[in-house]
């Protein structure tokens, strides 16, 4: 079966991308550099895929200098998906690879995660970015599919309130635990409160 993750990477319309390199000359880290690096000597290939592109910025106010816009964008929305985000913690980075012109000088090797960025709904993009309309919609449609599991799973509780056939006690619970797993697959992004 298809995994949410690849259906969306699918269905992602790569011509949206205006190619203004924004995304490719001011990313981030939540975590500071120090952490990261101690992850990339332990061999965590996430961290080696990242560093190996990426250069990290003296400080926020250097990579302000850059783009301020990109940077506040990133720490306001941060923020709101956790509002005890500590900033301070934050390391800003630039691609190596990313020329004059906007273009990566990299193209054809770039690392999977430049292949699959913005890699879900909730990917934080600079603003302009061709993709901010089309991962708004496809956001809300996620949040509208999650209402439509949480109506079934309350129809399904008034059901139960209403039986004592053991079996079909049962029936209820199996198929009230996969509604609440399809629910807690977005806990991340606040499905609780969607
Ligand atoms: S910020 Fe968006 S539009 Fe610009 S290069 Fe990155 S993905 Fe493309
Ligand atoms: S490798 Fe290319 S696509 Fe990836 S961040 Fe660098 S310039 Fe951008």
């Amino acid at each position: 079966m298809t995994s949410y993750e690849e259906s969306y990477l699918n269905q992602r319309p790569q011509h949206l991308c205006n190619m203004c390199g924004k995304c490719c000359r001011v990313v981030y880290t939540p975590i500071p550099y120090s952490e990261l690096l101690e992850k990339y000597k332990a061999g965590e290939q996430a961290a080696i895929d990242f560093l190996d592109i990426f250069v990290p910025y003296e400080s926020i106010s250097k990579a302000k200098e850059v783009d301020s816009s990109i940077v506040d964008n990133i720490i306001a929305l941060s923020k709101i998906d956790n509002p005890n985000f500590d900033e301070t913690r934050m390391t800003f980075y630039y691609c190596k690879y990313l020329q004059n012109n906007n273009m990566c000088g990299n193209y054809e090797n770039r690392p999977t995660l430049c292949r699959h960025f913005p890699s879900t709904p909730w990917s934080i993009v600079p603003p302009g970015c061709g993709f901010e309309g089309w991962l708004f919609g496809r956001r809300e449609e996620a949040k509208a599919q999650i209402r439509k599991v949480k109506e079934e799973l309350l129809d399904l509780k008034v059901l139960e309130s209403k039986t004592s056939d053991k079996a079909l006690l049962a029936k209820i619970e199996a198929v009230k635990n996969k509604l609440q797993q399809r629910i807690d697959l977005f806990k991340r992004y606040g499905s609780e409160n969607w």
